[in-house]
């Protein structure tokens, strides 16, 4: 099993979450499989974790019992028959009446059958756990490199298909393809493949539209390669694209670039934002980048931070974030640039590796 942790990592990690148990809790319940492999190691799709004063007890149920037993880091894993009972068991034993628990990684319909099973009071958290992943290990920025490396390679095998008369979805498909075949666990997102006009959909999934010359044609795609993401976006010229276009290039690379290198410790993510916002709307397209320039990567395409201008927090040495400007202009087209970066004593590395100068594919 592909592993992007290592013991002491996972030790850290107990340890902060136990840290959540100084707000006056005497338990936190975590549901997010995304959290229970952070925070024990489990790759399996049906667990929860409990931390207390007790230690971290991982619970499950038969099936995953053999898997918990090669990769759980915890106090304690418990089997249990039904998973409420479990909860509530493992709950009385280590004697909670205060319970933290993840409020959305649970239904309320799943959530009033687990009161039924317990008497405690239950304190809903959503902030704090995502705070705590936002900052990554080095063998979490070495997965996540291995995904845009894997990102990469598959590209450039595709890169002939772009070319006019392709259809968007086939490309989409032969991307996944490739990706697949190098080695990613699957792909991270419905791949965006966004020719001419469709370009000024920032999300237009991959259509039945054929690519055309003088277009511009926006690949938004990414792997998950050991629990962990990359997410990248591409956008060529298939052959001659007018000035409009290429103009509209120009200031999303721009754009893009000025804020790279204005990422550094400690500067506060909504000034990043700022940085490309501004010089967008100073060249004229304010109008057309209506999204945050970026967001967390990890075990979720999405996760904190939020590099928007709502953003509160400062860029801290291990966030690993996106920088992904774009200007949509309905009727005409679009272009988004996407890299991901990681935070460095020393200012920002990039973990990206496609070129994102101007290129035209085919004449
Ligand atoms: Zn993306
Ligand atoms: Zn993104």
């Amino acid at each position: 099993m592909k592993s992007a942790y290592c013991r002491e990592d996972l030790l850290h990690r107990q340890q902060r979450a136990s840290g959540l148990l100084t707000e006056g809790l005497d338990a936190v319940v975590f549901f997010d499989l995304h959290s229970v492999r952070y925070l024990c190691g489990f790759t399996g799709t049906d667990g929860v974790v409990v931390v207390s004063a007790t230690g971290v007890e991982f619970l499950t149920d038969s099936r995953y019992v053999v898997q918990a037993e090669a990769e759980v880091l915890a106090t304690r894993i418990t089997r249990y028959n039904e998973k409420n009972s479990g909860i509530a068991d493992c709950l009385k034993r280590v004697q909670a009446q205060r319970v933290g628990y993840e409020a959305n990684a649970i239904t309320c319909s799943s959530f009033a059958e687990l009161e039924n099973h317990v008497d405690v009071s239950w304190v809903g958290m959503s902030v704090e756990l995502n705070a705590m992943r936002a900052l990554k290990s080095p063998a979490e920025i070495a997965a996540i490199e291995s995904a845009t490396t894997l990102s990469a390679q598959a590209f450039a095998a595709v890169e002939p298909l772009l070319t006019p008369g392709q259809v968007e979805r086939d490309i989409a498909l032969e991307l996944e393809i490739e990706l697949r075949r190098l080695g990613a666990d699957a792909r991270a997102f419905e791949f965006i493949v966004a020719s001419g006009e469709r370009g000024a959909l920032p999300h237009g999934v991959a259509s039945t539209k054929r690519l055309a010359a003088g277009e511009l044609v926006t690949i938004d795609f990414g792997c998950r390669f050991a629990g962990y993401h990359s997410d990248e976006t591409v956008t060529v010229a298939i052959g001659d694209v007018s000035a409009r276009l290429r103009a509209m290039y120009d200031t999303v690379l721009e754009a893009h670039d000025r804020a790279l290198q204005c990422v550094a410790p400690g500067v506060p993510l909504r000034e990043i934002d700022a940085v490309a916002r501004d010089y967008i709307r100073v060249a004229g397209y304010g109008d057309y980048f209506g999204h945050g320039l970026g967001h967390g990567v990890g075990l979720k395409v999405h996760e904190a931070p939020v590099v928007s201008p709502r953003s509160e927090s400062l860029a801290e040495v291990g966030m690993v974030f996106t920088i992904e400007p774009g200007i949509y202009i309905p009727g005409c087209g679009g272009v988004r640039i996407e890299d991901m970066v990681v935070v460095t004593d020393d200012g920002f590395r990039t973990l990206t590796r496609i070129p994102k100068k101007f290129r035209s594919l085919v004449a």
